[in-house]
C-alpha cells in the first residue's frame, strides 16, 4: 500500500493501517483541525485589525462604532479597550478596509491592518509562551529508558522551576507589601500548583489575601475590597494590567508582577483554596513518586483534552480522584475525616473545616511502586468504578452511594457539617453522571458539568492507557505512547438498545385550533395529528441534523428484535446509516458560526450539520457508515404515548 496515504498532512501523524486512517478522518481531532482551518482561513480574507483606539471611551460606545463599519460576524474588545479585532460577513468589507489602512473615530485616527493569521485572544500585554505540547510529545519519541522519558518531560514542563519558585516568593512579598499599605496587618498565601509544585511552566500565581486580622474587617465584603485594592495598587508601581472582578463568584483582581512578568489573581473570600493545597501538598509527601506519577496524569489529562476550559475537569478535581484512588486498598492512605478528628486543629472556613492533622508521613505500599506501577493502577481503578452508584469522596476515603445524598434523612453521620450547611447552601448535586465531592466543601460536586459522553470517553481512554502500560514489553517511548495513542475501536457505539418515551400533552392548543369546524370526535384527531407531528420531527432530524440516509424498513419478521410494541396502534421502523461524525466538533462549531440570527433551535442545528458536512467533511469518503441503527416509533394509545426504541443494526445481524 501506498505509505503516504496512511499519513495526515493537517494532524502531522501517520496512522498504522488503512482501517485507523478512516477512524483518524471522522475523529474529533482530524475535524476540530479542519474547523480551526477554515475559521483561520476566513479570518484571514474578512478579518480585519484596528488598534490604537482612544482612551476613556465606554466599551458600548466603541462596540457601536465597530459595528457600524459593516456587517460583522464577531468582534472582539478586549479589557484593556486598546485594539480590536472584527470580522466581517464578507471579504470586500474587510479588505477595502485595509486598503483604506486608516480610519478615524473621535478624533483619533486608528490604524487598520490584516488580522494575522494565528490570532490570539489573551489579553495579556506580556503573554507567556504557550506549551506546545506536541513539540513536547515529538521530543520523548525515540527515548529508550523511562528515566530519560521522565527526566525529558520535567525540563519541558518546569524549566526553571527553582528560579520560577523564588520569583513566586518575590511577588507575594512584594503583593503584601503594597497591600498592608491599604489593610493594615494584612496576609498573603499563595495557592494552587505553585504550592503543590505540580506547576507546569510559568503558571499564574493564585494568591489569598487574608484581611481578618485587620481593623474594621466585614465579611462577605469581598467585591468592595477587590475594588479598593484595585484602585490602590497602581501608585506603588510594583504591579500592572489591573484588572477587578468583583461580580464573580469569587470576586478577584487580576494583575501582573512588574519584576517577573508573572499573572497573578488575588482574591479575599476565605482560605479554603489555601486548605486544599496544603492538603494535596500533603499527600503527595507521602511517597517520592507521587508528584512525578502526578505531573504524568496532569499532562496525560491536558493532551487528551480532558482538563482545561468547557465543562471538562478541572485539575483539581483530577488530582482529588488520584488522592480518592490511593486512600483504596492495597495503599490506604488516610482519609480527610480521620485527620479531622483532632479537634485542635480546627479551621473553619466559611461553614467548612478545612484543617487537618496528619498522623501518616510515609506510606510504604505507594513508596515501593514504581512512576508507571501507580499510573497503572489509577487507569486500572478508574476503569472499572461503578460511576453510576457511587461518590468519590476524598473526605471518608471511601465510595459513598449516591443515595445516600438524595434525602436530608439518609445521609451519614460523619457529614455533620453538610447537614447543619443545608440550611443556608445549596445541596451536593448528586444526578451529575460523575460525582466527585470537594474534601471540605461537601455541597461542591467538582465534576457536576462532566456529560456521561466526556465520561465514557475518560474511561475508554483509562483502560486503553491502562492496557498500553500492561502490554508494553520494555519502557521505549511509553510516555509518547501514553500520551499520543488514543482508542480507535469502539468509538462511535452505543449500547445494542436504548429506550425512551413521550407522553401526549393533555391541552395541546395550537393542535385544536389547526382542527376544520365540523370534526365529529376531535380527540381522535388531535391523536392523529400528534403523532403524525412527532414523525414528522423525527425524519427532520434524521435526514437534516444527523445526516442519515434513512429507509422505511418493510418486511420485519422479528418485531420485539427492533422494539415493536404489540399494544402499538401503528408503528414504522428507518433503517438509518450515518456517514458523518456530527457531535464530536459540534460545540466548537456552534461557538465559530454565527447562529445568533436564526431564532428556530431546530435550523440552528441544521445549519451546524450542514458546516459540518458540506465544509469539514467534504473530502472525505468512507467506505461504510459509522453508525447503523433502526428506528422504530410505536404510537401507543392508552396512555397516549410515543415509544422511541433505538437498536444498534450489527446486535440485530448477530
Ligand atoms: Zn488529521
Amino acid at each position: 500500500m501506498d505509505k503516504a496515504e496512511l499519513f495526515c498532512e493537517l494532524c502531522d501523524i501517520k496512522l498504522p493501517d488503512m482501517k485507523s486512517k478512516e477512524a483518524h478522518l471522522v475523529g474529533k481531532k482530524h475535524q476540530l483541525a479542519l474547523h480551526n482551518n477554515h475559521i483561520n482561513d476566513r479570518r484571514k480574507r474578512c478579518g480585519v485589525f484596528i488598534g490604537g483606539l482612544p482612551n476613556m471611551i465606554p466599551k458600548e460606545d466603541i462596540m457601536k462604532f465597530l459595528s457600524d463599519l459593516g456587517s460583522t460576524t464577531d468582534i472582539y474588545v478586549p479589557e484593556t479597550l486598546k485594539f480590536a479585532f472584527v470580522d466581517f460577513t464578507d471579504e470586500k468589507t474587510a479588505q477595502e478596509l485595509i486598503k483604506k489602512r486608516n480610519i478615524y473615530f473621535r478624533g483619533k485616527m486608528l490604524s487598520i491592518k490584516n488580522r494575522t493569521e494565528k490570532t490570539s485572544t489573551s489579553d495579556k500585554e506580556h503573554p507567556q509562551p504557550e506549551i506546545d505540547y506536541e513539540a513536547i510529545n515529538e521530543s520523548l519519541k525515540d527515548l529508550l529508558d523511562f528515566d530519560q522519558q521522565m527526566r525529558t518531560l520535567v525540563l519541558h514542563l518546569q524549566p526553571n522551576q527553582e528560579k520560577e519558585m523564588w520569583e513566586y516568593r518575590i511577588l507575594c512579598e512584594d503583593l503584601q507589601k503594597c497591600l498592608q499599605n491599604v489593610f493594615p496587618g494584612c496576609c498573603v498565601y499563595p495557592f494552587g500548583s505553585t504550592i503543590t509544585r505540580l506547576n507546569f511552566r510559568s503558571s499564574d500565581v493564585d494568591v489569598y489575601v487574608d484581611l481578618t486580622q485587620t481593623p474594621n474587617y466585614v465579611k462577605g465584603n469581598s467585591s468592595q475590597y477587590v475594588k479598593r485594592a484595585r484602585n490602590a495598587l497602581p501608585k506603588y508601581g510594583l504591579f500592572t494590567n489591573l484588572l477587578a472582578i468583583p461580580k464573580a463568584k469569587t470576586p478577584i483582581v487580576k494583575c501582573v508582577h512588574i519584576q517577573t512578568n508573572i499573572s497573578c489573581d488575588f482574591n479575599f473570600k476565605n482560605m479554603l483554596g489555601v486548605c486544599n493545597s496544603y492538603l494535596i501538598r500533603y499527600y503527595i509527601s507521602l511517597a517520592p513518586n507521587l508528584l512525578w506519577a502526578l505531573m504524568v496524569l496532569k499532562y496525560w489529562a491536558r493532551v487528551h483534552e480532558f482538563t482545561g476550559a468547557n465543562n471538562k475537569f478541572s485539575n483539581y478535581a483530577l488530582i482529588m480522584m488520584f488522592i480518592f484512588f490511593i486512600q483504596q486498598e492495597p495503599y490506604k492512605v488516610q482519609s480527610v475525616d480521620d485527620m479531622q478528628k483532632h479537634k485542635d486543629r480546627e479551621n473553619m472556613q466559611d461553614g467548612w473545616n478545612g484543617g487537618f492533622k496528619p498522623s501518616e508521613t510515609y506510606n510504604v505500599t505507594l513508596g515501593s511502586k514504581t512512576i508507571l506501577e501507580i499510573l497503572q493502577e489509577f487507569f486500572k481503578f478508574y476503569s472499572n468504578f461503578d460511576y453510576n452508584l457511587n461518590i468519590i469522596c476524598p473526605f471518608l476515603g471511601k465510595p459513598v452511594p449516591k443515595i445516600d445524598f438524595l434525602k436530608p434523612e439518609v445521609i451519614p453521620e460523619s457529614f455533620l457539617l453538610y447537614k447543619i450547611n443545608l440550611v443556608s447552601l445549596m445541596p451536593f448535586i448528586v444526578e451529575a453522571p460523575l460525582c466527585v465531592q470537594d474534601p471540605f466543601e461537601h455541597n461542591h460536586n467538582l465534576t457536576q458539568r462532566i456529560s456521561v459522553k466526556f465520561l465514557e470517553d475518560f474511561v475508554a481512554q483509562c483502560k486503553h492507557s491502562a492496557n498500553n502500560l500492561q502490554n508494553s514489553e520494555n519502557e521505549r517511548a511509553i510516555l509518547y505512547k501514553l500520551f499520543t495513542d488514543e482508542p480507535l475501536e469502539g468509538k462511535f457505539k452505543f449500547n445494542n438498545r436504548c429506550e425512551f418515551k413521550i407522553d401526549m400533552h393533555s391541552r395541546l392548543q395550537y393542535i385544536e385550533n389547526k382542527l376544520p369546524a365540523d370534526v365529529t370526535d376531535k380527540s381522535v384527531e388531535i391523536k392523529k395529528i400528534w403523532y403524525q407531528t412527532i414523525n414528522e420531527f423525527v425524519v427532520t432530524v434524521l435526514l437534516k441534523v444527523l445526516k442519515c440516509q434513512v429507509d422505511v424498513l418493510k418486511d420485519v419478521p422479528e418485531k420485539d428484535k427492533i422494539g415493536r410494541k404489540e399494544s402499538a396502534v401503528d408503528s414504522v421502523t428507518f433503517h438509518c446509516k450515518g456517514k458523518y461524525n456530527l457531535w464530536d466538533s459540534r460545540r466548537t462549531v456552534a461557538r465559530d458560526l454565527d447562529l445568533s440570527k436564526i431564532p428556530s433551535v431546530m435550523d440552528r442545528e441544521i445549519e451546524i450539520s450542514n458546516y459540518i458536512v458540506n465544509v469539514l467533511c467534504k473530502d472525505i469518503t468512507l467506505t461504510k457508515p459509522i453508525t447503523e441503527f433502526y428506528l422504530t416509533l410505536s404510537a401507543c394509545d392508552s396512555p397516549i404515548q410515543m415509544d422511541f426504541t433505538v437498536t444498534n443494526v450489527s446486535s440485530v445481524k448477530g
